[in-house]
C-alpha cells in the first residue's frame, strides 16, 4: 500500500483523498439517524443528539437504596455515598439495590408512554442501551445478578397491548450484559387498578394476591426489571415473594423513577 501511494503522482493522491472523503460521507449517510426527542439529524448510534442527551433527566441524585430522586444542593451531580431516603430508614426494603436511569420527567415520561401506548417498541432498545452504562457503573464493586425477571403483566392486559414493555427492556439488557431473562418464575394472576393516587394501605390492598411464583429459584441473585417505579409497593411485594421462595438477593432495575411529590 505504501509503495502504491509512493508511486502515485500528486494529482492522483489528491484524487484518492477526494474519493476517501466521498466514501466517508456515504458511510456516515448510512449511520444518519433522527434524534428521538427533537427530530434533528444525528450520527449518534443511540439516536439522540448531544444537546438532548445532556438535557435528559438523569437520576443521578437519588436515594442510594431505592433510587428515589432527591436534591442535594452541595453535590448536584451525585448523591453523597450511603445516603438513603426517609422511607428506606423507617422501613428498609427487602431488595438490596434499586438502579434507575432517569427521573420520570419530560421527555422520558412521554417516551415511556409512546412505548406503552403507541407501539413505539424501539424505545425499549433505546432505553436499555442508555441504561446499560448506568448499571455497569453501579456494579463496579458488586456482583451482577444471575437472572433478570421482568415485572409480569396480567395475561389479559398483555394480550390487549400486544407486548410487555418490561420484557422488551429486559431482553435488550440480557443481550448487552449476557444475563438471561426468565419469564417462567413470576406470574400476574389478578388484574389491578393503577397504583397512582392510592395511599399506602390502598396500594397494598390493590396488590393483594396479584402475583404468584410459578417456579421457585432458590439461591440466585435476581434483578427485577420494570419501566417505571412509582412507589415501592409492587417491588416490595415481589421482593418478598421471591425471597420467601428462596431467592438469595433481589435488585431492582427501572428505566425511570417518579419523585415522591408526583404521586
Ligand atoms: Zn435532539
Ligand atoms: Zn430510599
Amino acid at each position: 500500500m505504501i509503495r502504491f501511494i509512493k508511486n502515485l503522482s500528486t494529482k492522483n493522491i489528491f484524487l484518492v483523498d477526494k474519493l476517501s472523503l466521498i466514501l466517508d460521507s456515504i458511510l456516515q449517510g448510512f449511520n444518519q439517524k433522527r434524534c428521538h426527542f427533537c427530530d434533528e439529524t444525528t450520527y449518534n448510534s443511540e439516536a439522540v443528539c448531544s444537546p438532548c442527551y445532556s438535557d435528559l433527566p438523569w437520576n443521578n441524585t437519588c436515594c442510594n437504596r431505592c433510587s428515589l430522586p432527591m436534591n442535594f444542593q452541595n453535590t448536584p451531580n451525585s448523591a453523597p455515598s450511603g445516603l438513603v431516603c426517609g422511607e428506606c430508614i423507617s422501613s428498609p426494603p427487602l431488595f438490596s439495590l434499586a438502579v434507575t436511569c432517569f427521573r420520570y420527567e419530560i421527555p422520558i415520561n412521554r417516551a415511556i408512554r409512546m412505548l406503552k401506548y403507541n407501539q413505539k417498541r424501539y424505545f425499549a432498545t433505546f432505553f436499555a442501551r442508555l441504561f446499560v452504562k448506568n448499571i455497569q457503573q453501579k456494579y463496579l464493586c458488586e456482583p451482577l445478578p444471575d437472572l433478570l425477571i421482568p415485572v409480569p403483566m396480567h395475561q389479559k392486559k398483555q394480550k390487549i397491548r400486544g407486548f410487555n414493555q418490561s420484557l422488551l427492556i429486559s431482553q435488550q439488557l440480557s443481550k448487552s450484559l449476557s444475563i438471561p431473562t426468565n419469564t417462567q418464575i413470576l406470574q400476574k394472576i389478578k388484574e389491578t387498578n393503577a397504583q397512582a393516587g392510592l395511599d399506602k394501605r390502598q396500594r397494598m390492598k390493590n396488590l393483594q394476591g396479584a402475583f404468584n411464583i410459578i417456579k421457585p429459584v432458590s439461591g440466585l441473585h435476581i434483578a427485577l426489571i420494570d419501566d417505571v417505579m412509582t412507589t415501592r409497593a409492587t417491588i416490595d411485594l415481589l421482593s418478598k415473594l421471591l425471597i420467601d421462595s428462596g431467592v438469595k438477593r433481589v435488585d431492582v432495575w427501572c428505566i425511570a423513577r417518579t419523585a415522591k411529590n408526583r404521586l
